[in-house]
């Protein structure tokens, strides 16, 4: 039985997502792509990280470094200029002073051009005052989107103007000093004072400057740390979820393919030992290629356990007409609607429908001659199978008009056709027959055909031999014997429709005068002549019994009151009045018979057999060529 799914929703939705009812190729395809996907996850997560740490590095590069450094150069400038300012107070001479002023003149517009690289962004470069060598070149980008910078750089931008003016005010009093040649030492040590002070508030705020800078820098490398320690723990957890996924479903395919794999190995290797429960049947839990495998693998199982347990039931059947209706049975399993066994008689001259039992002719889809002429039969007579599927009107015998196909497989037993079974099939209004699914069908009941030959042929050879032991070889009357084994189930039926059965005992008159004068082969002819006249007078349904010698007795199933009587009397007439011709003369017999009727003559069946007998001494003392009816006058209980 095909693998069914369930009905549960969630059971559904566990089969979808673990894919077990996908084909394998598709499963390995999805789980390969399974692995891709977390493997470009892994990936993404690390480039995403990759790419904030490179922009954020980027800001410690381009916003950090060079405005620090920068600053650190406007601090120096700024210390220098300090020493400037002392130089200027030392100076011995005024040319001295204005050379002294125009390097510090110089270094602040440095500082100013400085600021303003800081404040707008852009490139500045750095030359040696005493080479002109470049020493270096800042690339900034502007503090514009910091308001605390531009504040702090407008706080240091007017507090170096302040300075500029400071510096002037404190150089032309030193200046005007030396022309003057007047002593304003306290004036020029209160503006240099001043100037200093500014100085100081000067480097203060550059401090500040750094200290921010400083502060952007550090949060810029915490946001790297932390940028680096997410992307660490999202790897790990993706890692995880993927190993623990990959590690589950890998399972689940392999498990799901291994089992029944497993299960069939092991159901083929005891198969090999011998040792199988045929019965059983592996699990369908896929409707993948190893349902399928699975399913077709039970469906194996299930023909060979049906084939072997097929030939022990037919084993035990006691008829032949019991194997042939489990054949028929098997065929009806099988799909096969219409069939017909046919058998074969030991003279392989006549054939009979044997199952289904066909009631007249007409029921049968061939020519009736071949069940007195087999030979026509072409299945029989070429032992081979004959199909108008691949040949149509391949048997001329098959009548044309039935609307079906045939396909007849002859039963070889012992070398030659012991039976044919014809299996018919539909012919479709339109289009060709399913060829393939009368094939598949064909080919298990030929399995079951063939498990059966050996059985048909021992039970045909085991009712031949019943059969002869019955029988009188020499007239082909049953014998003694039968009557001894049949009596029991022959009155059964009589009994049970409440009925007689008529007893005639026959012995023909003088026989021995036969042997004695034309010889012991004559005597046999007219015994075998007599037989047939008997057997003649009779019908079918009777049995003519060749009871010793020369004598005969006929049981007359199921007789009206008096008929007995007049059965005998047409024996009698009919042998007196046959002729039979023994060696260029004719020679006529006369019969004397015995009549009795059981039960309305004896209790017992033999007892009445018995007066029968005594009726038919009865008749040979009374002058022969007589049929006497029993009287009870004629025996007395002492006798018996
Ligand atoms: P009747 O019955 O009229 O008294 O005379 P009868 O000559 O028939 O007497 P009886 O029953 O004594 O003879 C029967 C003879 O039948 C004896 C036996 O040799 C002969 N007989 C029995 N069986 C066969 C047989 O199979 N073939 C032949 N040819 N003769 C047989
Ligand atoms: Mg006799
Ligand atoms: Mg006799």
């Amino acid at each position: 039985m095909p693998f069914k799914p369930s009905r549960n929703i969630f059971i559904r939705l566990l089969r979808f997502l673990t894919f077990v009812d996908l084909p394998i190729r598709k499963k390995f395809l999805l789980f390969a792509l399974g692995t891709l996907f977390w493997f470009t996850a892994i990936c993404l997560v690390v480039y995403v990280a990759l790419f904030n740490i490179h922009s954020k590095y980027g800001q410690i590069v381009e916003d950090t470094i060079p405005h620090d450094r920068l600053m650190q150069k406007v601090t120096r400038d700024l210390q220098v200029l300090s020493a400037d300012a002392t130089n200027i107070q030392m100076a011995e001479s005024l040319k001295m002073v204005e050379t002294r002023a125009e390097i510090a003149r110089l270094r602040i517009k440095d500082i100013k051009g400085y600021l303003s690289a800081l404040a707008l962004g852009g490139e500045i470069n750095d030359y040696s005052r005493d080479t002109g060598k470049l020493l270096e070149t800042f690339r900034t980008t502007p503090v514009g989107d910091n308001p605390e910078n531009i504040k702090s750089l407008r706080g240091l931008g007017t507090e170096i103007d302040d300075l500029s003016k400071l510096f002037n005010n404190y150089v032309g009093l030193q200046i005007s000093s030396f022309k003057t040649d007047t002593n304003r030492s306290e004036m020029i040590q209160s503006a240099l004072d001043e100037f200093n002070q500014s100085l100081s508030v000067s480097i203060l705020l550059t401090h500040d400057f750094a200290a921010r800078t400083a502060g952007l820098y550090q949060s810029y490398t915490s946001d790297i740390n932390e940028i680096i320690k997410v992307t660490a723990i999202a790897v790990a957890v993706v890692f995880f979820i993927s190993t623990l996924l990959l590690l589950v479903f890998s399972r689940w395919i392999a498990l799901a393919i291994s089992r029944p794999v497993q299960a069939i190995i092991k159901q083929i290797h005891s198969l090999a030992s011998g040792d199988v429960d045929l019965s059983k049947r592996i699990p369908i839990t896929t409707c993948d290629e190893i349902g399928e495998l699975s399913d077709e693998f039970n469906q194996v199982m299930e023909t060979v356990h049906g084939m072997t347990t097929f030939k022990k039931v037919i084993e035990e059947d006691d008829s032949l007409e019991d194997i042939y209706s489990r054949l028929g049975e098997v065929f009806t399993k099988l799909g096969i609607e219409n069939y017909m066994i046919y058998e074969i008689s030991h003279n392989k001259k006549e054939m009979k429908a044997v199952y289904p039992i066909v009631l007249s002719n007409k029921d049968l889809f061939c020519n009736p001659d071949i069940l007195t002429n087999c030979a026509l039969c072409k299945a029989f007579k070429t032992g081979h199978q004959i199909s108008s599927i691949s040949y149509p009107r391949m048997c001329k015998q098959f009548l044309p008009d039935t609307g079906k196909e045939h396909i007849c497989i002859p039963l070889i037993i012992g070398g030659s056709a012991g039976g044919v079974v014809q299996f018919l099939f539909d012919r479709p209004a339109e289009g060709d027959i399913n060829t393939d699914a009368v094939m598949t069908k064909l080919f298990k009941a030929d399995t079951y055909i063939t498990q059966s030959l050996s059985v048909i042929e021992a039970k045909r050879l085991m009712a031949t031999l019943k059969e002869s032991a019955l029988k009188d070889p020499m007239t082909g009357l049953y014998n003694r014997r039968f009557l001894q084994e049949h009596t029991e189930h022959l009155l059964a039926g009589v009994a049970r429709r409440g009925k007689n059965v008529g007893l005639l005992m026959c012995d023909l008159d003088y026989f021995k005068q036969v042997n004695d004068e034309l010889g012991h082969d004559a005597g046999d002819t007219v015994l075998k002549e007599t037989c047939k006249v008997i057997q003649n007078a009779v019908r079918s349904s009777d049995f003519v019994i060749r009871f010793g010698g020369e004598e005969f007795l006929v049981l007359l199933i199921d007789i009206a009151d008096g008929e007995a009587m007049q059965v005998a009397e047409k024996i009698r007439a009919n042998v007196e009045a046959n002729k039979i011709k023994l060696e260029g003369i004719l020679v006529q017999k006369t019969i004397s018979i015995g009549v009795a009727e059981f039960p309305m003559d004896g209790e017992g069946f033999w007892q009445t057999i018995k007066f029968a007998d005594v009726a038919l001494y009865k008749a040979k003392d009374s002058g022969r060529n007589k049929a006497i009816r029993f009287d009870k006058s004629m025996w007395s209980e002492s006798e018996f």
